[in-house]
């Protein structure tokens, strides 16, 4: 089969994989070599769904032994086939880098043959790219759960970025969609990989010579809807992967049925886009505005209001905590008003040492008064209405919602790019 032919079905048969969108790397350019990585992320492309597919985004083969009943590519399903061999990846990613098609490579596969022989043809890209054809660009690559130690390892001291997929949230759904597969045979790659990042990043700090491993950390996807847990099981499993596993990123994938399975919902049921856009939401609270998981959802309260996102989901249900004055509140309690984020938060802290802030100055500080007015004072002044009821508050959070969350909300699809 020509290498064109395999790239139109390698490069289709990944398009379902959500995790990369940036590159976490920051690298110049080296005086002997090509390329370079950003960390602002590499050229960004979006798919017909919407979903972001940066970098050359390709599968090494879609030949899978495995069988998991969410996959095109599982072994049960009559799909076309291919497998490039390390030497066309690296000629691909080269060619289409030297025509400014693509800033780097994402680089995952299905498992052939066996998980070493799958992991090592990919580290051997990631040795072509790097030492033959000197390229310097970002590499994000896949891990193969069950794959040797010493090949994660190295492909570690070659890539980017690596990421080992969770695939489903619990080892019970695992077990039941995707049989080869086990949690454990997924957590111990991320463990070693995350305890390796560490380990060299300290010993880069007492030596410039030290090995990089893996500078933009690792990070995983997650299926959303393929199988029946709530909303807090998932926040509580990703909070654990960001303390335990110093995991940069969660990505969530909304369901796409691809496969008419009975194990799965239905066929012709939406990809729960507004539920993955929530929990992107929910994920954000988790890592920059220091919410704790059982903070955002409880056992009374397992999933993420549709409607609302769950920082005003929080304030809604917590009332008693606001209103807080802006000139008097911590950096920590700011964050807990909707409509202040991580910036206004700063600014305020930062304006107010020199003066108290009034009302006048909170456009310039780029606060959203049209939600957090029902939340804060200023000077003592309540810039709400206090004669809503709680359940008139609760609309009104509704319609100040982002336009985002709206169209997802009631066209039930992501935005278009084009
Ligand atoms: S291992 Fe499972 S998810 Fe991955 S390609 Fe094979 S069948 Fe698909």
């Amino acid at each position: 089969m020509k290498t064109a032919d395999k790239l139109k079905i390698l490069a289709d048969a990944a398009k379902y994989d959500a995790s990369c969108s940036s590159s976490g790397s920051s690298r110049k350019a080296a005086p002997d070599g090509i390329g370079n990585a950003a960390t602002s992320g590499i050229c960004h492309s979006w798919a017909a769904d919407g979903r972001c597919v940066s970098l050359l985004k390709i599968l090494m083969s879609n030949e899978c032994l495995y069988d998991c009943s969410y996959c095109l590519n599982r072994r049960s399903n009559t799909v076309q086939r291919a497998t490039f061999t390390p030497e066309e990846v690296a000629d691909l990613t080269i060619n289409f880098y030297l025509r400014n098609y693509i800033e780097g490579l994402f680089l995952s596969s299905a498992v052939y043959a066996s998980p070493d022989k799958t992991m090592a043809d990919m580290v051997d890209v990631c040795r072509l790219l790097r030492n033959k054809h000197k390229f310097n660009g970002y590499i994000h690559l896949k891990v193969i759960p069950g794959a040797a130690k010493e090949l994660v390892q190295q492909a570690g001291f070659l890539a980017d970025r690596m990421s080992v997929n969770i695939e489903l949230p619990s080892e019970a759904s695992l077990q039941r969609l995707a049989p080869q597969k086990s949690r454990q045979g997924i957590l111990t790659p991320m463990k070693q990989i995350g305890e390796d990042f560490t380990g060299f990043q300290l010993e880069r700090k007492k030596s410039r010579n030290a090995p990089n491993f893996c500078p933009g950390g690792q990070t995983t996807q997650m299926i959303i809807g393929a199988s029946a847990e709530s909303d807090l099981q998932i926040l509580n499993l990703t909070e654990k992967l960001y303390s335990k596993m110093s995991l940069k990123r969660v990505y969530y994938s909304a369901y796409i049925a691809v496969n008419d399975e009975p194990l799965l919902p239905a066929l012709l049921t939406a990809p729960p886009l507004i539920r993955e856009h929530r929990l992107y939401q929910a994920d954000w609270l988790l890592r920059f505005y220091k919410y704790q998981s059982h903070e955002i959802l409880s056992p009374a309260f397992p999933n993420l209001d549709e409607r609302l996102d769950p920082k005003a989901a929080w304030a809604l249900r917590n009332f008693d905590f606001f209103p807080i004055d802006i000139n008097k509140a911590s950096y920590e309690e700011l964050l807990r008003i909707p409509g202040v984020g991580v910036t206004s938060a700063r600014r305020i802290v930062t304006t107010r040492r020199i003066a108290a802030i009034r009302e006048q100055d909170l456009k310039k500080i780029g606060l959203v008064l049209k939600r957090a007015r029902f939340f804060m004072t200023i000077n003592g002044k309540y810039l709400g209405d206090r004669s809503l009821s709680h359940h008139h508050l609760v609309s009104a959070m509704c319609k100040v919602e982002p336009p985002v969350a709206k169209k997802l909300l009631h066209g039930g699809r992501q935005l278009r790019l084009f």
